[in-house]
């Protein structure tokens, strides 16, 4: 299993090490097989399956998102995200739809983008491409609960930590996270994204 076509992606076995390829490693471990990758804000590690029963005497690596940089600070979202997301939801601006918005990182500070973007109430779309320095994709689902819906995964297919929020007429609104790698996702608490 060392080599997988051109080495678009490679493989090895846990504790092995390898370099870096486009589309990730893949990573035999004694419960999992993971799928990792770096990028300069942060490195991760998603499962892809779970080895049952586990393989005795290969050393065990776990699914882990690995920060480079200073994870953005919580107010981001809540100040300058909710707003926006919130007059999106709310009917008496017109139809309630989905929005989304990009945590950018320039290397010294994070900001937020509003990109271009074709909204439904169940749905939510840019034909933008992702800014540099875009690592947080966010997006709301109005009223309703937050769920990776069929559409969020077919939509999640890159490198990116991904947060949907829900509920958003409610005191606290309701928030899932999980970072991603070509299709395979690791949920991840709001305190592993952001800094409170
Ligand atoms: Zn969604």
């Amino acid at each position: 299993m060392a080599e997988i076509g051109l080495a678009l992606v490679n493989a090895r076995l846990a504790g092995q090490v390898r370099p870096p390829a486009p589309l990730g490693t893949y990573v035999l471990a004694r419960h999992f097989v993971l799928l990792e990758a770096e990028r300069d804000e942060y490195q991760a590690a998603v499962p892809v399956s779970i080895v049952h029963p586990p393989i005795e005497g290969l050393p065990d690596e776990c699914p882990a998102l690995r920060w480079k940089i200073p994870r953005p600070p919580l107010e981001l979202m809540t100040h300058r995200v909710l707003p926006v997301f919130l007059v999106a939801a709310r009917p008496a601006q017109g139809p309630r739809a989905e929005a989304l918005a990009n945590l950018i990182w320039d290397g010294l500070t994070w900001s937020v983008d509003y990109p271009e973007q074709d909204a439904t109430p169940a749905s939510v779309h840019t034909r933008e491409p992702l800014p540099p320095g875009g690592v947080i994709q966010i997006h709301s689902h109005g009223r309703m609960k937050p769920f990776w819906s069929a559409t969020d995964n077919a939509d999640e297919q890159g490198f990116l930590i991904y947060v949907v929020i829900g509920c958003l007429h409610e005191e606290e609104p309701a928030i899932l996270l999980r970072v991603g790698i070509n299709g395979s996702w690791l949920p991840l608490r709001l305190s592993d994204v952001f800094t409170t």
